[in-house]
């Protein structure tokens, strides 16, 4: 099972997929065909939908042994952002093993957890197991340009191949960090929302030798800085709470959870890692993007920005509100995409089965959930009603930096991290 999770990681690389969120993206069609292969080679029976020619996603039903036991997604993307292979050190589409990693886009976004899931039920059916839950396999398309025609669109046209489902695992978490010199393991139980905001200013055009006071490119700037300058409160959500007391307990630091500076220690205790939590503390926005006239002599009647508002559970009214108003009474605001927050309990029977498997394969680890800032397909399943979870287990080298590899330069992982994943991941769903 470890040897086949990494060849098919590795094959799996070598198909180019890239997103890039418009027509020129590759598709998923031939990764697709290869994974429906591996598949119908052990004797499974996948159905195959595509939203628009090309962009195909995979729903494999695998009975459980306890029918009354609400079904189980366990989803991945083949999908990938763009590798411009001058950056590289690598072929980033040649899956390369060099200095005991596996190299290539995709490699830990998440070409790795889809080769795990191959490797594991491939596995049941050599040894004749069933898991106790409906495991509902799925790969969707286009999860790196928001899941439209993916997750967003399988949920729409297919909701019944999710029937009976409850919950949803996939990435991102389950991931090792070091603490204080001690390994531990993070459990994705939360993601922020989104809300992609475009404003308009809008003024009085003329000529650029006037004298003017209510310039749109004026007013635009004017908010714009006030949204960049704007500090957004910390507000914890229980699984970054709970992430924070779990990372004083380990490293002795003070667990003073009202003390901005205490909480911004407790952030960087976690190396590396602190990338992926430090914005899950707030809702934050940045500015993205600003386009005002275009000659240096003309005032234009209107300036438009973007933002990209990532608002805390149940605050994505409340921060679109702030963004209003700190834009002011010259700039409107309209969304551009708005999809929700995600916020699932840690205290439940499948975290424990996640642990469970965790203890057995990395004894006395604890164990921690934490909140995601970007956002995963698990967006989509919650329309139905289903809990999302990031699981993909992963004992990490300490001085491996994990977090700067998703859509990174130089994206790698180690063949025998994939290996003892799928281990575990196989460990976890026969306990699930
Ligand atoms: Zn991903």
């Amino acid at each position: 099972m470890a040897s086949d999770a990494a060849a098919i990681t590795r094959d799996l690389i070598r198909f180019d997929t890239t997103n890039t969120g418009d027509a020129r993206s590759k598709g998923e069609r031939l990764a697709s065909e290869y994974v429906i292969g591996r598949l119908q080679d052990w004797g499974y029976e996948p159905s195959y939908f595509e939203a628009e020619p090309g962009r195909g996603s995979i729903v494999l039903r695998i009975p459980g042994t306890d029918p009354a036991r609400p079904g189980l997604v366990l989803h991945g993307h083949l999908d990938v952002v763009p590798a411009d292979p001058a950056e590289w050190q690598a072929d980033p589409f040649a899956g390369e093993i060099r200095d005991g990693m596996i190299w290539g886009r995709g490699a830990v976004d998440m070409k790795d957890m889809a080769g795990m899931m191959l490797a594991v039920v491939g596995s049941w059916k050599r040894r004749a197991v069933n898991p106790p839950r409906d495991i509902i396999l799925t790969f969707f398309a286009d999860e790196e340009a928001g899941g439209r025609l993916g997750s967003i669109w399988m949920t729409q046209h297919h909701p019944e191949l999710f029937r009976g489902a409850t919950q949803a695992v996939s990435e991102v978490g389950g991931f090792s960090v070091s603490l204080a010199g001690q390994r531990a393991y993070l459990i994705q139980t939360a993601e922020k929302g989104i809300a992609w905001l475009r404003l308009t200013a809008r003024g009085t055009p003329g000529h650029g030798s006037a004298i003017n006071t209510d310039n749109a490119a004026a007013h635009l700037v004017a908010a714009l800085s006030r949204i960049a300058a704007y500090n957004w409160p910390v507000n914890l959500s229980p699984a970054v709470r709970q992430l924070l007391l779990g990372v004083a307990e380990l490293t002795g630091l003070k667990p003073d959870l009202d003390d901005p500076e205490a909480i911004t220690q407790l952030i960087e205790a976690l190396g590396p890692a602190s990338r992926f939590v430090g914005a899950s503390v707030s809702s934050w926005a940045n500015v993205t993007s600003v386009r005002v006239g275009d000659k240096v002599n003309v005032i234009s009647s209107t300036a438009e920005a973007t933002v990209d508002l990532r608002p805390l559970p149940g605050d994505a009214e409340a921060a679109i509100q702030r963004i209003k108003d700190l834009a002011g009474p010259h700039v409107s605001l309209e969304p551009i995409h708005l999809d929700t927050a995600l916020e699932a309990p840690f205290d439940v029977p499948l975290v424990a089965a996640m642990r469970a498997a965790l203890r057995q394969a990395d004894p006395g680890a604890p164990v921690l959930p934490y909140m995601l800032a970007g956002g995963t397909d698990g967006k989509g399943l919650s329309r139905l009603g289903i809990d999302s979870y990031g699981f993909v287990p992963l004992r990490l080298p300490t001085d491996f930096d994990f977090t700067a590899m998703f859509h990174g330069v130089d994206e790698r992982i180690p063949v025998d991290a994939i290996g003892w994943g799928a281990g575990v991941l196989d460990s976890f769903l026969l306990r699930s």
